[in-house]
């Protein structure tokens, strides 16, 4: 008798493709020793603040009970900090979940759902995970002034359609590190009609010190389709925790809750979270020295006659003009793993992470 898992899979998880982690890193920690400089994944490698590991060796303990399934002092604490209700705060495995889960939620195969090229990876995942019609909007040139390879605000808002249900952006973007400023997201915003959530991914917004250029937060009041998606995976370095939130009108909140898992956010992410949101100075300091050595790489890049795009975030990315296979490899024969953007479209582009300082010089001396 035959068996045939994929002829049993539903339709739509027939056509998904499983994803593909790039290298295999334990093996390569385990081949280069500590001599290994990871600069592919956009980590903080400050680490996180001391409050938030102390608070995971108290919790650790309990970790035989389930975690609060509300995530309520969490919630509190963040509620506080944005001076919002808890009841329009979502708490996720990583902002991940929550950009599946909003489409899961939202969308199906009868409704479309718009983002960009060259959009974070997530965005067309989710869509395509829903069954939605994916609408691609053409990004921004590569020789644009501010933002290349970035959102193009304006398309996107034209290609919203009567049977969108949301049109994701990231500022700043991921891979791009593009970011849009305030008057340009009021007018995207005023053109996105209720029917379609607008969701606005800030992975990377704690980063930005662009002037005019601020978080979405502030609009939340005033358009109730806005949806506003942050992680504890950047700024925060917990990534390995797995926790994002979202803030969001209370009814959109009340949608997710019917399909989210109910102890989605183990108790030591909650612990390390809550505690992070506690020490404003150590976030501060990651702050400062991420947009300081993103500064000395860019130059240091373009010294030698590279091509550093303009980044608000804390990775930068490199546009070779050229296929980027060998230069990743030859960086990779070196030690240094750089993010090859092929998958994104960007076969002439890699992706470089700020690493530590002698991270950040190893990669310069291997440079081809
Ligand atoms: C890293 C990243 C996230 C965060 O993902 P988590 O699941 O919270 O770790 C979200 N959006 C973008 C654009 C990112 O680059």
């Amino acid at each position: 008798m035959s068996f045939d898992a994929t002829a049993l899979a539903n339709p739509i998880t027939r056509r998904l493709r499983a994803y593909d982690p790039g290298h295999d890193l334990p093996a390569l920690r385990a081949r280069f020793g500590g001599q290994l400089a990871e600069l592919g994944s956009n980590e903080t490698v400050l680490g996180p603040s001391a409050r938030a590991l102390a608070a995971i060796a108290e919790s650790l303990p309990q970790v035989l009970r389930y975690p609060d399934p509300q995530g309520g002092a969490l919630k509190r604490a963040l509620a506080e900090k944005w001076r919002v209700e808890c009841a329009g705060i979502a708490l996720g495995n990583g902002s991940h979940e929550l950009l599946m889960l909003l489409a899961q939620c939202f969308a199906d195969p009868c409704t479309s759902v718009v983002h960009s090229e060259f959009g974070f990876a997530v965005f067309p995942i989710a869509t395509a995970a829903a069954g939605a019609t994916p609408i691609c909007v053409k990004a921004l040139p590569g020789d644009h002034a501010s933002a290349p390879y970035g959102h193009d605000l304006d398309a996107l808002a034209a290609a919203v359609r009567a049977d969108t249900r949301i049109v994701y952006l990231a500022n700043p973007n991921n891979p791009t590190g593009t970011w849009f400023n305030d008057a340009e997201l009021d007018r995207f915003l005023r053109r996105v009609p209720t029917s379609c959530l607008a969701v606005v991914d800030e992975a990377y917004q704690e980063f930005v010190d662009a002037p005019g250029t601020s978080s979405a937060m502030r609009l939340l009041r005033l358009h109730p389709n806005l949806v506003v998606t942050r992680t504890f995976s950047k700024a925060y370095a917990l990534a390995g925790l797995r926790i994002g939130y979202l803030l969001a009108d209370a009814g959109v909140v009340g949608v997710l809750e019917r399909l989210r898992e109910s102890f989605n956010v183990n108790s030591l992410a909650q612990a390390a979270a809550l505690a992070a949101l506690g020490d404003a100075a150590h976030l501060q300091n990651v702050c400062t020295w991420t947009r300081q050595e993103r500064n000395w790489l860019a130059g240091e890049l373009s010294a030698r006659g590279y091509r550093a795009l303009p980044s608000q975030a804390n990775f930068l990315l490199v546009d070779l003009g050229r296929d980027a296979g060998g230069f990743e490899r030859h960086l990779f024969d070196r030690g240094v793993i750089v993010r090859p953007m092929a998958g994104y479209g960007l076969g002439h582009a890699v992706r470089i992470s700020l690493g530590t300082r002698s991270e950040n010089e190893r990669l310069l001396a291997a440079l081809p």
